[in-house]
C-alpha cells in the first residue's frame, strides 16, 4: 500500500426534506451572506432555490445570487460570481445543484480571496488554504463533487477544460436530499451513474498491486452502482433506489476508494479534452464511450487485474485465460453503459474524427506525458484510444 494523506471535512445532512436545514446550519458556523449559485433552470423550477432562500432568511443570512451555471461550468460565469463574492463581502458560497455547479462554485470560492485571475490556479495547480467555505445541496448524483477535492472549469477562450486539486475547496456542508433527484431525465441519471462507476474504475485500474482494503471497498461500490442504476432508471420515483445512489455517487469519489493506490485518470483526461472541444457532450456519456476504448488499449498490461473485475463485479467465470478474461469483462463494462442507454461510439456523440488532432496539444499540457498509471501513454497511444472509440 502507498503511503497517502485523506482529507475529509464535509459535515452530511442526507435525506427528506434536507435542504430545509441549510439556513439553520450555516447560521450554527457563522454565515452571514452567502453567495447562491445555481444552474440554467432546474432548481429554479422546481422551487428548490425558493425554499433555499426562505431558509437563508428564517436565519438573517443574506444572499446574493448568482444562476446560469451550464454543463461543462465556464471561467467567465466563474470570473463574475469571484466578483460579485468581492463586491458584497460574501463569506460562504452556497452551490444548489450537479457537479458543475459545485465545480463552479469551488472555483468561486478559490478566486473570492485572491487578488489576480482565478485560472491562474487552473494553470499552476498552486494551492492556497484561502478559499471562502463551501455548501452543496446536491440536485444530480454523479460527479461527487459535494465532497471532493476537485474542480474541473472549462475555458472557451482556450478550448480547454482543467482540473485543479486542492483539500481546501472540499465542501465544508453538503445537503443531499434524494427527493430531488426524482425530477432527473433518464439520460441525465443514466450518465451520472456512469460517471460514478467510472470514478471508480480510475481507481481500481492502476499499476500499484493489490490493496484489498481499498480494493474491495471499490469492488462492493461497483457492484452497488450496478444493481442500483438500472432500480432508478426503471423507477425513477423509487426513493430507496435513488438514495442508495445518491450517496453511492458521494462515496465512488470523495476519495476513500482510492487511498494507497496512485489511481489512473487517464480517461477522464481524455474526456474532459472532448467536453473542452464539444461543449454540449455530457461528461459521463463520454466517459461511456472512452472508458471501453481505454480498457482495449491497456488491459495487456496487467490482464489479472481485468479478469478480477470480471468476476468480482460481473459475476464471470474465469476460463483459465487471463487475457480472454480480461476481454470479456470490458465487454460487459460496454454493455453496461449501453443498457443504461448510453453511447458507445464517438459517432455518437457527434464527434469528428478529423478533430482528434485538436484534443492532443491540450491533452498533452492537461496531462503531461507520459499519462496515466495502468500503462504510460503517450500522445500517439491517446490518438490511437480515440480511434478505438470510433469503432
Ligand atoms: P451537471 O452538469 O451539474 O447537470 C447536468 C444537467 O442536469 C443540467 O442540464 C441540469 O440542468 C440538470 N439537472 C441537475 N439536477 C437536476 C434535477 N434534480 N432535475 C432535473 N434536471 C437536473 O451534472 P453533473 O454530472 O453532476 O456534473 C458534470 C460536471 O462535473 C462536468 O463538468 C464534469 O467534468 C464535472 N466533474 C467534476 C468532478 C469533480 O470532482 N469535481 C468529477 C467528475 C465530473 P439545470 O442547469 O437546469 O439545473
Ligand atoms: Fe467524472
Amino acid at each position: 500500500m502507498e503511503n497517502f494523506e485523506f482529507v475529509s471535512p464535509t459535515h452530511f445532512v442526507f435525506g427528506k426534506d434536507a435542504e430545509l436545514q441549510v439556513g439553520t446550519k450555516l447560521a450554527e458556523r457563522g454565515a452571514r451572506k452567502v453567495l447562491l449559485h445555481f444552474g440554467g433552470k432546474s432548481a429554479l423550477a422546481s422551487g428548490l432555490i425558493d425554499r433555499v432562500k426562505e431558509s437563508l432568511e428564517a436565519q438573517g443570512i443574506e444572499h446574493v445570487t448568482l444562476g446560469g451555471v451550464r454543463p461543462n461550468p465556464e471561467i467567465t460565469l466563474v470570473r463574475e460570481g469571484v466578483a460579485l463574492c468581492k463586491q458584497h463581502e460574501v463569506d460562504w458560497v452556497l452551490a444548489v445543484g450537479g457537479g458543475s455547479v459545485v465545480d463552479s462554485a469551488k472555483a468561486i470560492a478559490v478566486g473570492a480571496r485572491y487578488e489576480g485571475d482565478v485560472w491562474d490556479f487552473f494553470e499552476s495547480k498552486r494551492l492556497t488554504n484561502d478559499v471562502l467555505p463551501i455548501a452543496v445541496v446536491l440536485t444530480i448524483p454523479a460527479a461527487g463533487s459535494e465532497a471532493s477535492k476537485n474542480t474541473v472549469v472549462s475555458n472557451d477562450a482556450l478550448q480547454m477544460k482543467t482540473g485543479y486539486a486542492n483539500n481546501a475547496q472540499r465542501p465544508k456542508l453538503a445537503f443531499m436530499n434524494p427527493e430531488l433527484t426524482f425530477t432527473l431525465p433518464p439520460f441525465q441519471t443514466a450518465a451520472g451513474c456512469t460517471d460514478m462507476f467510472c470514478h471508480l474504475l480510475e481507481r481500481f485500474f492502476d499499476d500499484v498491486g493489490a490493496v484489498p482494503v481499498t480494493d474491495n471497498l471499490c469492488l462492493s461500490l461497483m457492484k452497488t452502482v450496478r444493481a442500483e442504476a438500472p432500480r432508478v432508471l426503471a423507477d425513477p420515483d423509487n426513493y430507496d433506489a435513488r438514495a442508495n445512489v445518491m450517496w453511492a455517487g458521494m462515496l465512488c469519489h470523495q476519495g476513500l476508494a482510492g487511498v494507497g493506490r496512485h489511481e489512473d485518470w487517464a480517461t477522464h483526461g481524455l474526456e474532459h479534452e472532448l467536453s473542452a472541444l464539444y461543449p454540449e457532450i455530457t461528461h459521463g456519456a463520454g466517459l461511456a464511450v472512452m472508458f471501453p476504448a481505454w480498457m482495449e488499449f491497456v488491459y495487456d498490461a496487467n490482464p489479472a487485474r481485468f479478469a478480477y473485475y470480471g468476476r468480482e463485479v460481473f459475476g464471470l467465470a474465469p476460463t483459465g485465460d487471463a487475457a480472454s478474461d480480461a476481454l470479456s469483462a470490458i465487454d460487459e463494462t460496454r454493455s453496461f453503459f449501453a443498457s443504461l442507454g448510453m453511447p458507445t461510439t464517438l459517432d455518437e456523440l457527434g464527434v469528428e474524427e478529423a478533430d482528434i488532432d485538436k484534443l492532443i496539444p491540450t491533452l498533452k499540457e492537461n496531462k503531461g506525458e507520459p499519462f496515466g498509471s495502468f500503462k504510460k501513454l503517450s500522445m500517439d497511444d491517446a490518438k490511437a484510444i480515440y480511434r478505438i472509440a470510433f469503432a
